[in-house]
């Protein structure tokens, strides 16, 4: 039989559909979601901001509201920002702005956030990584050499970083800033638990780009909003790039009312961090198995009973991630902290089993 040419880019079929391959179970701690729904305590301020934005419209004043607000948030005036459906969005528009040609890579550690290959492999931009050590940092000297390669167009580094947890010095950012030709993303999808931020440094540095999200401290996953933040040169060749009307006007009026209320979020995080200090001091006491202190909204730990354990709590109703596969993180598991009868069941649970075993 004829073989049927591709109508597609050649370098598609080599790649596999993104799929987020996790179980569904009662307790969803593996994705790292936020436990608190804004819907539930925000209501009449969202039904009440929707009135006011009619979705029949593309323009609408809500756009210049809610980049006022966000301008506000980050310190930094609106022709530094660059809006969008979720961190992911932000990294793929900036892939698409980097790529040249077909040897052209973006360049990532590894282990880190697992879609920077989905993204960059659906532009036709390849990757190459620098392995993290075991204690989770890194060899700038390694990084920087990479770099040098002229078909490096993009360095990313996420911080703090998932799946380790660990936030990098920003010294070592910095250096890292300062000796790349290419632009530098660094990644900031969980800075509210952390605290530290490269913004600052934007103004200094006209290849630094950062990426935030709302699905995280703004407890807003399945609103899809995020943001991108660099120079405004940066800003107007990235926005090139862009759909015209990539962010709806729903998620628009809704990320107004979720800045308007930042008490609500700023008292979230401080409460998930307790909850992560609390179940990371539980585990620490608990044997056969070892967490890491984390600067994120999840934990990672690892036992080398991971596989059983895993299975085990899946058959609790309990989903929490494998990270297993990058041999730095042999035998680990991540755990997205919940809310505190959820990070309670799944430490009995965890507890139960380990009794077991050893
Ligand atoms: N970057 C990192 C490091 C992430 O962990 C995630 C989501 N888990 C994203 C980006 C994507 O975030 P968003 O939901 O805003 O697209």
């Amino acid at each position: 039989m004829k073989r049927v040419r591709s109508r597609f880019r050649a370098d598609l079929t080599k790649i596999r559909e993104t799929v987020v391959d996790v179980p569904h179970k009662n307790f969803m701690m593996c994705l790292n979601e936020s436990t608190l729904n804004p819907f539930e305590i925000l209501s009449k301020e969202i039904i009440q901001k929707l009135r006011n934005v009619p979705f029949n419209r593309y323009f609408n004043s809500i756009t210049q509201e809610l980049l006022n607000l966000l301008s506000h948030y980050v310190g930094l005036d609106k022709e530094y920002i660059m809006m969008g459906n979720g961190a992911d969005e932000m990294l793929y528009y900036t892939f698409v702005s980097v790529r040249e040609n077909k040897k052209d890579f973006a360049l990532s550690l590894s282990p880190s956030y697992f879609d920077y290959k989905s993204y960059s492999g659906a532009v036709g931009l390849k990757i190459q990584y620098i392995d993290l050590n075991q204690d989770f940092d890194f060899s700038t000297h390694k990084y920087l050499e990479k770099s040098k390669d002229p078909d490096c167009k993009l360095a990313i580094i996420c911080n703090p970083n998932n799946p380790t947890g660990n936030l990098f010095p920003k010294t070592k950012i910095i250096e890292i800033i300062e000796n790349c030709q290419q632009l530098v993303l660094v990644d900031e999808t969980y800075f509210e638990f952390s605290g530290e931020t490269l913004l600052n440094e934007i103004d200094n540095y006209r290849n630094l780009i950062v990426v935030r999200s709302f699905s995280k401290a703004f407890s807003a996953a399945g609103l899809r909003f995020g943001y991108l933040l660099s120079h405004p040169d940066n800003i107007k060749e990235l926005k090139k790039v862009k759909t015209v009307f990539n962010l709806n006007l729903i998620t628009q009026a809704i990320g107004t009312v979720i800045l308007e209320n930042q008490g609500l979020f700023q008292n979230y995080i401080l409460k998930v961090i307790k909850q992560r200090e609390k179940l990371f001091s539980s585990l620490s006491n608990m044997p056969g198995l070892t967490p890491f202190n984390t600067k994120t909204n999840f934990l990672i730990f690892k036992s080398r009973f991971s596989k059983q354990l895993y299975t085990h709590l899946q058959n609790c109703e309990i989903a929490i991630r494998a990270i297993w596969t990058h041999p730095v993180l042999r035998d680990f598991l991540r755990v997205t902290v919940s809310k505190p009868s959820e990070n309670k069941f799944f430490y009995e649970k965890t507890r139960d089993f380990m009794l077991q075993k050893v």
